[in-house]
């Protein structure tokens, strides 16, 4: 296929630089036995790298059918290339400790990320490549998004590297960042969907003060004065405050 076939439409900037791929894959730290899953293989010059490992499989998920057929022209018996959507995915189907890695279509990053959250269960490990604006947002750094704390509630987040735009053809207008993603042991939050519903909540109409958002006497109990406002608040606040909201309800 064509270099210039790459559609738009699938977010598809085709990372072309031999050292950031390289890193990437050192970043996801392969282990002999490991079962890697990989998210928008495109034209396939990560995935080629990953077979450099001694993993034990290689599931790619990749949405473009002209792009499954370039993939399915890699001869590996550990390579199984899946057509269908990162965003609904049932990861948790692939395995039980899958490494995730993905060079992710920047138009549904998000989506792709809230879906890989949702089957923490099974995803211990990834390394992810965003716009850099988001990844910075994702780490926890400047405006902060409700994303970002459903993510850092599962996961420990590392920025990485910043990887500017002349190493992806087409280059891309925004730069890129790759992240990494580690589970924590343990958390409060057992149902996600109630969990984001809280988020999303506390994040519509940012500027209103908490005081008009939860009920006095749940603020009360955390020590969050009323007049704070939602970017205000550290993780070990909102997950405070989700854990009292579900106590006094
Ligand atoms: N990993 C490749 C391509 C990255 S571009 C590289 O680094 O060179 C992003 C890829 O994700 C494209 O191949 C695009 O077709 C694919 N893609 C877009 N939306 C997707 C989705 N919802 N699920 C899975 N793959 C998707």
């Amino acid at each position: 296929m064509g270099k210039g076939m790459l559609k738009k439409s699938f977010g598809q900037h085709i990372l072309v630089s031999r050292g950031v791929i390289t890193k990437i894959v050192e970043l996801l730290d392969i282990r002999k036995g490991e079962e890697v899953v990989e998210i928008g293989g495109g034209t396939g010059n990560l995935t080629k790298a990953l077979l450099e490992s001694n993993l034990k499989r290689l599931y790619v998920i990749e949405l473009d059918r002209e792009m499954v057929d370039t993939l399915k022209g890699i001869r590996d018996s550990r390579l199984k290339i899946l057509h269908g959507d990162a965003r609904k995915f049932n990861l948790c189907e692939l395995g039980s400790e899958l490494k995730l890695v993905g060079n992710l279509p920047y138009n549904v990053g998000s989506l792709i990320l809230e879906n890989i959250i949702h089957h923490h269960r099974c995803v211990p490990y990834a390394i992810l490549m965003f716009q850099k604006e988001v990844a910075q947002r994702l780490e926890g750094k400047g405006d902060v998004s409700w994303l970002s704390v459903f993510l850092r509630t599962f996961y420990e987040v590392s920025y990485e590297m910043s990887v500017p735009s002349r190493f992806f053809r087409p280059p891309p207008r925004v730069q890129s960042a790759v992240i990494s993603i580690r589970r924590k042991g343990t958390t409060v939050v057992k149902n996600l969907e109630d969990y984001k519903t809280f988020l999303t909540t506390l994040f519509a109409n940012r500027r209103k003060k908490l005081g008009n958002k939860l009920p006095p006497e749940v603020l009360k109990a955390v020590g969050v004065e009323e007049g704070r406002r939602v970017e205000s608040l550290s993780l070990e606040e909102f997950l405070k405050l989700y854990e009292m909201l579900k106590l006094m309800a």
